[in-house]
């Protein structure tokens, strides 16, 4: 048994520079005012918030490491993989990132499209209202826009009626390879973590073939406590990363004070046995 330093860490959030909904620095204080003693801003495909976080976060006493949630697909499946500790000025996670932006604009028009052929038009122009940084429009913009408009009560709503797969607005897209992913982090030297496992609609013998690949890529973490995550999910992925001996990260996925149901800093501790993946950033 490895003890775990009682240390409060939280590798996983975000900021205005993708769907979160306070900037970098904001972000940073409120970490350090829930006790978080290391941090790290994780957006998704976009680094631009790196230097703002760094910055706040020494300031306000607390341990950074570079982090980035890059999108991809797995057999067709979305999958986020968490990035940490790598160079955020790696030419080849820089334009990789870049591109992946890219595809995010013309996936959002097509959404728009989508949603203007089942009656509700200007969706994409109303959801650009809501976009904090002109590269990064995420579902999350689609999301407050339709509810501003009176579409449904509450963001969850929206997503449970219209942006999820097989409701109207979902549109499928091409994102990063797993391999891509993996590669872009750890040539920057950095370490890929699997976000959020229990959210992903993958059967047991699917999120093992799955690990497997990452594993056999490169990826060597995986996210155990996540806001996302019920006490049986906890359970599950603790078993999964001593099976396949990853690090275990821990990460509220917080994205604003109203929005999210965990706080930054308030994610249940790993099981003690497990390697923290601070370990592998320290
Ligand atoms: P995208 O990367 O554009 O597909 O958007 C994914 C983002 O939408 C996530 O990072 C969350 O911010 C948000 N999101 C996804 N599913 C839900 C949900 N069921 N309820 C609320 N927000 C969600
Ligand atoms: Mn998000
Ligand atoms: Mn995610
Ligand atoms: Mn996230």
């Amino acid at each position: 048994m490895t003890a775990v330093t009682p240390t409060n860490f939280d590798f996983h959030c975000h900021s205005i520079v993708s769907d979160g909904l306070l900037p970098p620095a904001e972000v940073a204080k409120r970490a350090a005012g829930n006790g978080v003693d290391w941090w790290a801003l994780t957006d998704h495909d976009d680094i631009g918030g790196l230097d703002e976080a760094r910055g706040a976060a020494e300031a306000a006493g607390m341990r950074f490491v570079n982090g980035v949630e890059i999108s991809i697909e797995w057999r067709e499946i979305p999958i986020h993989i968490v990035g940490l500790g790598f160079d955020h000025r790696n030419p080849a996670l820089v334009n990789g990132l870049d591109e992946l932006r890219l595809g995010r604009i013309e996936r959002a028009r097509r959404m728009g499209d989508a949603l203007a052929a089942i009656g509700i038009p200007g969706v994409f122009e109303g959801a650009m209202c809501f976009v904090t940084n002109p590269s990064l429009v995420s579902r999350a913009h689609f999301a407050r826009y339709l509810v501003s408009i009176g579409i449904a009560r509450d963001v969850p709503s929206v997503f449970q009626h219209y942006l999820t797969p097989g409701k109207p607005g979902y549109v499928d897209h091409r994102w990063a390879t797993l391999a891509d992913a993996v590669r872009w982090i750890n040539g920057a030297g950095g370490v890929a973590v699997v976000a959020h496992p229990g959210r992903y609609k993958l059967s047991g013998q699917d999120m093992r073939r799955f690990l497997e690949e990452f594993k056999d890529l490169g990826g060597r973490g995986i996210e155990v406590t996540s806001g996302s995550h019920s006490p049986d999910h906890v359970m599950h992925f603790a078993r999964l990363a001593r099976h396949y001996e990853f690090h275990a990260s821990r990460g509220s996925d917080f994205h604003g004070p109203d929005e999210s149901y965990v706080d930054l800093g308030k994610v249940p501790q790993l099981p003690e046995d497990l390697k923290p993946v601070w370990r592998l950033v320290a």
